[in-house]
């Protein structure tokens, strides 16, 4: 039975409710509801004017109800009388059909009728930055290796601590913390759990770290490049589907310990590779960090092209162990939601077409990517948007409202971009 939240409200102390949702750029929105409110908001929904957030709706719209899913309830670990919960959108009596929650629970109701269940962990990487600038925040944190350095780390075990003893609290299982490849760049890491309680926790794990930082006088930024000489923000995820509490990815008797089922869902993930990277990789930015130049560091540890290998991180999807699969393809801006769901898509249409990925490729992408024929990334977002245009497969199992109107809004996003004057082109043209 569902979590009651006016019972809720009463023995946990929660005196107001943020009932909350995430549009389709991934912008978190809510309203802040005092408990006393919370038996009729949970009925009847909190009103929303949908053209006022990225829904792709108009001002003539009826009003859009955001009704909590009570088993989503988190207490803000820094704020705890106010209780977070995840909300699913309707309007006219109907789900909104490209709400990114209800896209997602729909993919997961579909894998369920053919009695499977996703199971994903994310790995968030994000930047600490000077609150008011485009600037790292720790100006001694400039060595070219990075990568999990313990004095930068440890200058900033106040905030990290805080986020992980907030995830402990809320019993998401959280095991480890570092600094990342990029200056002023970290990671923290908690279990891996079903597809929708992933997706809430990394949606509201953004919001915490941002609200975390923000209370230490930072700001955090999950930008997939913010620097363009640094290693970017990646969103990587782990993937595995289960059957009654078994994983069907694992196979021992297998090289690299994964079934032919993974074989296919990862084969589908890769087929649509160029479609879902609309997804995965939501904005302009994104295709700096996915198509960058070499890093300060040495390495983008982004992907280039469409490839799969063991345990080697230069490719898209990795085996990093028996019974899973990590794909490194998303960013930091990705819509907690639509990862899910475009995973699970396009694992889905892998399974039902026993889609083949090949063998593995085990050579170094980074160093000799240019001697094998591989499928190339999208190089920017339109192409990436084109791309999911023009799979069908991909677009009507997520849903033909969800793709019209996700398309219409990115490719305003992207004629925005185009119609920009950088100071590159100045640079570049003007003695043109
Ligand atoms: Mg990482």
């Amino acid at each position: 039975m569902a979590l009651d939240l006016v019972a809720a409200a009463k023995e946990r102390g929660i005196r107001y409710f943020l009932i909350s949702f995430v549009d389709l750029f991934g912008v978190m929105r809510a309203k802040l509801a005092p408990a006393s409110a919370i038996r009729d908001m949970s009925r009847a929904g909190a009103g929303f004017a949908g053209f006022a957030t990225w829904l792709d709706m108009t001002p003539a719209d009826a009003d859009m109800l955001a009704i909590p899913d009570p088993d989503s309830l988190i207490q803000l670990p820094w704020k705890p009388e106010v209780g977070w919960v995840a909300a699913d959108l309707w309007m006219g009596g109907q789900p909104v059909a490209q709400a990114p929650r209800g896209v997602l629970k729909r993919q997961i109701a579909a894998a369920k009728d053919k009695g499977l269940a996703m199971k994903t962990g994310v790995e968030c990487e994000f930047f600490l930055l000077e609150a008011g600038a485009h600037a790292i925040a720790d100006g001694a944190d400039r060595a070219t290796k990075s990568c999990y350095d313990q004095g930068a780390l440890m200058r900033r075990y106040d905030i990290i601590s805080e986020i992980c003893d907030a995830m402990q609290t809320l019993g998401w299982g959280p095991y480890q913390n570092d600094h990342e490849d990029a200056n002023g760049q970290f990671e923290m890491n908690w279990e891996y759990a079903d597809a929708l309680v992933t997706a809430d926790r990394h949606a509201f794990f953004k919001y915490m770290v941002k609200s975390i930082a923000e209370n230490h006088g930072l700001r955090a930024t999950f930008m997939p490049k913010p620097f363009a000489n640094l290693t970017g923000s990646g969103c990587h995820a782990h993937v595995s589907v289960w059957r009654e509490g078994r994983n069907l990815f694992e196979d021992p008797e297998d090289e690299l310990g994964i079934s032919a089922t993974c074989r296919h869902f990862m084969g589908g993930v890769l087929r649509h590779a160029e479609g879902l990277a609309a997804l995965t990789n939501p904005t302009v930015n994104s295709y700096k960090r996915i198509n960058g130049a070499v890093t300060l560091s040495g390495a983008t540890w982004a992907p280039g092209s469409i490839t799969w290998a063991g345990n080697n991180r230069t490719h898209m999807v990795r085996i990093p162990d028996a019974g899973r699969f990590e794909i490194r393809l998303a960013d930091g801006a990705v819509n907690p939601y639509l990862l899910q769901a475009g995973l699970l898509a396009a694992g889905l249409a892998g399974l039902a077409g026993s889609a083949d990925p090949g063998p593995p490729l085990d050579i170094n992408m980074y160093t000799h990517g240019g001697s094998v024929q591989a499928r190339r990334l999208p190089a920017n977002l339109l192409d990436a948007l084109r791309a999911f245009e023009a799979d069908e497969t991909l677009r009507s199992t997520l849903g033909e409202s969800f793709a019209t109107a996700y398309l219409r809004l990115k490719h305003q996003d992207w004629a925005a971009y185009a119609r920009h004057l950088s100071s590159w082109e100045l640079e570049t043209t003007l003695d043109a």
